[in-house]
Order: structure tokens, then sequence, then C-alpha cells
């Protein structure tokens, strides 16, 4: 038998290796929301969850994620070790409240298409949420960023609330777009001096 043949029902996503999901190209993460049911994917996401409880290092890249996705309820996952989060989309509702992320979490070019929140989740590492788009209302509220985080071309929608929370170190917000109403209400910065605050709102200003 050829590689081609060896290869044939094995998913098209770069060193995914996962079999084919019925006549997708694409396995069960990461065929598109027409091609598989909600039962199909959690179960699939349930094992895989199961499956690598002991290093705990989750490799989700580029996964369509369906149904309303509840890491803390659907998968009893109350804290993230090591997560890649890179370029996945959320076809309905993500809710990672309460959530813990104990090392860098990396949620670059994703897509939330439905109402997201991550009320007050911790992240203890760097945090990346460059080139996402959220496409509904996003709640940031009661956050703890312990350590650096950036928006940068991050796209917001909906409403967005980034109330009570505490960015420790650096947050960048570089051509980060507001679409709806955005609320920095009693956020605590780094030196929590009142220049920064400013410094932040004239940002925003100019990008609303
Ligand atoms: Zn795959």
């Amino acid at each position: 038998m050829n590689k081609e043949n060896v290869k044939k029902n094995v998913c098209l996503i770069k060193d995914c290796d996962r079999p084919t999901h019925k006549k997708s190209k694409y396995c069960i993460f990461h065929t598109g929301a027409e091609e598989k049911t909600e039962k199909e994917f959690i179960d699939a996401l349930k094992k895989y969850i199961r499956d690598t409880k002991e290093d705990k290092i989750y490799s989700l890249r580029d996964f369509i994620f369906i149904g309303d996705i509840n890491f803390r309820n659907n998968l009893n996952i109350t804290s993230f070790k090591s997560v890649d989060f890179r370029n996945v989309v959320f076809k309905r509702g993500a809710n990672f409240k309460n959530t813990t992320f104990e090392e860098v979490v990396n949620f670059d070019s994703a897509t939330f298409e439905g109402v997201t929140t991550f009320d007050s989740a911790i992240f203890k590492e760097d945090t990346l949420f460059c080139g996402v788009t959220f496409d509904e209302d996003t709640d940031f509220w009661r956050i703890i960023f312990k350590k650096h985080i950036s928006f940068k071309g991050t796209t917001f929608k909906g409403d967005t609330d980034f109330g009570v929370t505490i960015f420790e170190r650096f947050a960048m917000f570089i051509d980060t777009t507001f679409e709806g109403n955005v609320s920095f209400n009693f956020v605590t910065l780094p030196t929590g001096n009142k220049l920064n605050i400013r410094e932040l709102f004239v940002y925003l200003k100019k990008k609303l």
C-alpha cells in the first residue's frame, strides 16, 4: 500500500492524524459544524479530555466547537494547565467562567460566534487574544490577568465588559476595535496611577 492510501482516511489538518469523520475530509474536531452533531462532537471531546487526563496538555488548535461549550459543567475542567486554542471556532456560546489558566494560553485568530464569558477567570501567565473576533456580547468581568495580555487586532462586535478586572502587567489594546459598548469600570492597572488609566481610555476613544 502506498503512502497516499495509508493517509486516505486521515484528517487533512497538519499533524492531526485522527480518522476522518463520516464523509468529511476532516476528523470530528476539525470538520465543519454541518458535518457533525452536537452529541457526536461533545462525546468525542469528552473522550479526548479523558484520554489526555494524565499530562493535561490539550491541543485544541483549529477545533470547530459546536453547541454550548461550558468547560466546567460539561467537561469538568476548572483549570487548564497547557492548552492551545489558536484558530478555534466556537459556533455558539463559550463559557469559561471561574476557569484558571495556569500556563501561557493562546487564543490567536479564534472566532467566538456566540455570547462568550470569561467571568472571574484567572490567567496566571501571558495570554494572547490577537486577531480574535467576538461576534456577540463578551464578558471579561472580574478577570485577573497576572501577566501580559494582548488583544492586538481583535474585534469585539457586541458589548464588552472588562469591569472590575485586574491587569497586573501590561495590557495591549493596539488596533483593537469595539463596535458595541465597552466598559472598563473599576479596572485595576499595573501601577494603579491615574495617568495610565487616562492613557488607556484616550487610546480606546480613538478606536471607538
Ligand atoms: Zn483533525
